[in-house]
């Protein structure tokens, strides 16, 4: 398998492999939060696949919902059909999203979520005859995913450059991190100065933004970048006041992962466009959904000659597979309390990663519910970063897996996402590994 993998597959990020004793690692099978690889050898799941699996792997409840679907159909399209579990699920979606969105356009990952949302937003204002507003505004640092659209909207030079005569056109608003930020300490000290630049490029491009992107309270990819509170709230209030829609990408906080099921919940935020997928199915089979106002939707209402129609329709769009699998996800959420119950261990982890201070390495905790990102610096008194080349996140997550625990490093932010089905004990066992590869590698 390992010389099949490594002549014939092109892993992203062009072979991003990470060898351990010269050995590719090959999982073979899942089981609870738990990877097995090909060896039999079980390691914790400690970013949940990429950050999507909620419940564990296997979890029966979802496996049976993917094989009764199976029993009925695995596939049809949504172009002029309808199916019955991309229906209920719509329809579930919209009840738990916050208010005001009605609408579900489905797709197939968080890319293509924010791919449509970006699209919707610039032809809604090209629909209202306010064709000026073809701007975007976008947060330095973010990731929203790989395609044209959605790296339009990235902060990541690295993602933009070379792609850059093909991309909408966007101005940058400062990253909202109290760590990394310059224009200030706090939000008590600087006036929320984050805030005062997102308002100095609302007025400074007036009548040219279509849409501001952001994700709410945490830029996950961007290296768990925790806002202050008030950030997002403040953001809506403006974009409100210049005419602007908001986008707001829920693709890692949605489904749990910041302690409430979406992370606009805690500032009673509703978007204009949100985007959702990793956990939507808890981490099963793709699926991604762009939820939407009646205002938006209705704008593309018409015969397809007044060239309303938004064109726009993946083959897989609306799998009842992936949607099925959705349904079971939400039914878990509800028959076992899963947000109810994540507060001791949002603690859990909040007592154990106290202790991190002590070492020499920990420049930076933070904790958003179960997003959790640890920033290793070579000063922290200086705010000295490792140079590059020594790969010092990358050494320490290689260093887990020793111990048992697969985690994947944003440059030297270790991140830890486990399942939110993890334990208390499992939450503090996977820490005291983060702890002591931590302590290991950069003594
Ligand atoms: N938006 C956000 C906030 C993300 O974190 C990601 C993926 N890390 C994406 C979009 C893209 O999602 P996908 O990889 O499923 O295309």
């Amino acid at each position: 398998i390992e010389r099949k993998d490594k002549t014939y597959v092109w892993h992203p990020f062009t072979q991003m492999q990470d060898w351990v004793e010269n050995k590719q690692l090959v999982i073979a099978a899942g089981d609870g939060i738990k990877l097995i690889d090909i060896d039999g050898k079980a390691y914790y799941d400690g970013v949940s696949s990429l950050w999507l699996n909620v419940h564990g792997h296997r979890k029966a409840a979802i496996d049976q919902a993917i094989i009764d679907q199976l029993g009925k159909i695995a596939h049809t399209t949504m172009l002029g059909l309808a199916n019955i579990p991309a229906a209920e699920l719509a329809e579930q979606l919209v009840k738990i999203a916050p208010p005001g969105l009605t609408r579900v356009f489905y797709s197939d990952s968080g890319s293509t979520a924010v791919e449509i949302a970006v699209k919707m937003a610039y032809q809604y204002w090209q629909l209202k005859g306010q064709t000026q507003k073809k701007k975007f505004i976008t947060l330095t640092n973010a990731y929203h995913g790989d395609t044209v659209g959605s790296v339009s909207v990235g902060g990541i030079d690295l993602f933009h450059r070379i792609f850059a005569p093909l991309l909408f056109e966007t101005v940058h608003a400062p990253s909202p991190s109290c760590f990394h930020c310059t224009l200030g300490d706090s939000p008590a000290a600087c006036g929320f100065a984050c805030v005062v630049a997102v308002e100095k490029l609302l007025a400074d491009h007036h009548g040219e933004i279509a849409a501001m992107v952001v994700e709410p309270l945490v830029q996950g990819a961007a290296g768990m970048l925790v806002q202050p509170p008030g950030y997002l709230r403040r953001v809506r209030e403006l974009t409100q006041r210049y005419g602007v829609l908001l986008i707001v990408d829920e693709v890692a906080t949605g489904f749990g992962r910041t302690g409430r099921m979406f992370a606009c919940e805690h500032e009673g935020v509703s978007p204009d466009l949100m985007t959702m997928a990793k956990g939507i199915t808890g981490g099963y089979l793709p699926l991604a959904a762009t939820l939407t106002t009646d205002e938006i939707y209705n704008a593309f209402l018409g015969p397809v000659e007044a060239q309303k129609t938004f064109f726009h329709g993946h083959s897989y769009t609306g799998n009842p597979l992936a949607c099925a699998a959705a349904l079971a996800n939400l039914r878990i959420f509800r028959d076992e309390q899963v947000i109810e119950n994540l507060g001791p261990k949002i603690e859990a982890a909040r007592r154990k990663l106290a202790a991190f201070w002590q070492l020499a390495a920990v420049a930076d905790i933070r904790q958003c519910g179960l997003m959790i990102g640890i920033e290793l610096m070579q000063d922290k008194a200086t705010k000295q970063p490792y140079p590059p080349a020594w790969r010092m996140g990358h050494r320490v997550c290689m260093k887990t897996r020793e111990y048992g625990l697969i985690i994947r490093p944003l440059g030297d932010v270790v991140v830890f996402m486990p399942p939110l089905a993890s334990t208390v004990e499992e939450i503090e066992e996977m820490l005291d590994i983060i702890y002591r590869a931590i302590a290991e590698v950069t003594n």
